[in-house]
């Protein structure tokens, strides 16, 4: 028997109905090429010895079990490293799961980190979580200071965390003077680029060692996936973080890399409606006289307009943060009355979303820890979507009509 046929289900025609119910037959593409990306939904994988088994085992390099790689995992992954300009991506299956495997895998007890400030609220109850039961100590800075950065490096420190725009103040940090800081302290720097999306930053290219992503948000773009991804050049790195992720098995069904795959090729055309969407948006909404204030890193006045135009040049992406002059209950007037527009806590998507945090993520902070947290009591997160845009202001507007 050739080690081709032993792949093939038994064609035995003398195997029982049981027998040939759980073998269905196989079919190989062969003289022509799936034009869409095949979904490889098994989860292990079949050797035609126990040499080739073992010959896998040792060196990674076929599929042997989903947890470890997959053929459609790994077109993901190989997608958006090309996507960052990196030579290595690990996908997994939540965006949680990639911010864990860098935190996880790249401190222990005693390590410091640097973060900045306003993080994604499950990044810093993570880093809050290793404090208090690990010892891993966090010094947060503002994201924009390099001198800041230099104050707070010491030699037990392991990591820089930053994030390209921040949620929901929409500040965006500045990668490579911070960067620059760090790595000539040998310090790896970590940026989570959910926001900007690939086509908008490519932090590698700004000095950053390691890229993540939440999948979840513009990459899929559908509302129909979880993912996250980590990417980064250096192999010694990737390789660690390849290893803590086969551990920690966070790994991506193969289903949800396909829908993630299937999502990314509008990518392009995605981003750049959303940016000029939410730019148009921002100019209206910042002459409303509901609005108090707008924060688009895109809009003049906004306080990193001079980052965000080194930063994003091709567009400040899809969010938009605006204070409502009303205050707590005008936020939450304003998210019940759009209709277009959905209450969501999530982002990224093709369709656009609303959030109060006052009333609802941040709602048992005071006023003062609002404050701290860069979110007033009016602020609403607002996610543009692809619909048209005077759709869109029709429903803004007539929803600001009731908070005015
Ligand atoms: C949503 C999000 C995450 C977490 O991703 P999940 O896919 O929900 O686990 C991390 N960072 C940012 C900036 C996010 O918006």
């Amino acid at each position: 028997m050739s080690s081709s046929d032993s792949h093939r289900a038994p064609a035995d025609p003398a195997l029982r109905a049981e027998t040939l119910a759980v073998h269905p037959p196989r079919v190989e593409v062969t003289g022509s090429t799936p034009l869409g990306v095949p979904l490889h939904q098994g989860h292990v994988f079949t050797f035609a010895s126990a040499d080739a088994l073992a010959a896998s085992m040792d060196s990674g390099d076929s599929f042997l079990y989903s947890r470890m790689g997959n053929p459609t995992v790994r077109t993901l992954e190989e997608a958006v490293a090309r996507l960052e300009g990196g030579a290595v991506a690990i996908s997994f299956a939540s965006g949680m799961g990639a911010i864990n495997a860098v935190l996880f895998g790249l401190l222990s007890g005693g390590g410091h980190v640097v973060a900045q400030r306003c993080l994604y609220g499950g990044t810093y109850a993570v880093l809050a979580d290793l404090a208090d039961r690990w010892g891993v100590e966090v010094s947060y800075v503002s994201g924009t200071d390099p001198d800041e950065v230099a104050a707070a490096l010491r030699p037990t420190t392991r990591l820089l965390y930053l994030e390209t725009v921040a949620n929901p103040t929409t500040r965006v940090s500045d990668i490579p003077a911070l960067a620059a800081v760090a790595r000539a302290a040998g310090v790896p720097v970590a940026v989570d680029n959910t926001f900007a999306s690939p086509l908008l930053c490519r932090p590698l290219a700004l000095g950053a060692d390691l890229v993540v992503h939440s999948a979840t948000k513009y990459l899929s773009g559908h509302a129909d996936v979880l993912g996250g991804v980590v990417v980064g050049d250096d192999p010694e790195l990737l390789g660690r973080l390849r290893h803590f992720a086969v551990e920690l098995g966070a790994s991506t069904d193969p289903f949800a890399a396909w829908l993630t795959l299937r999502g990314m090729q509008t990518l392009a055309l995605r981003m750049e409606r959303h940016c000029a969407s939410a730019a148009v948006l921002a100019a209206r909404l910042a002459d409303h006289p509901a609005v108090a204030a707008v924060r688009y890193p895109g809009l003049a006045g906004h306080p990193d307009e001079e980052i965000a135009r080194r930063l994003l040049p091709d567009g400040a992406g899809g969010v938009v943060s605006l204070d409502l002059a009303g205050g707590r209950e005008a936020g939450r007037t304003f998210v019940e009355a759009v209709r277009l527009a959905s209450l969501s806590v999530s982002l990224g998507d093709v369709k656009t979303l609303v959030m109060h945090p006052a009333s609802t993520s941040h709602r048992q902070l005071d006023a003062a820890a609002l404050a701290a947290a860069g979110i007033g009591p009016g602020t609403v997160r607002l996610s543009v979507g692809i619909e048209h845009v005077e759709d869109l202001w029709a429903d803004l507007d007539q929803a600001l009509a009731k908070v005015l």
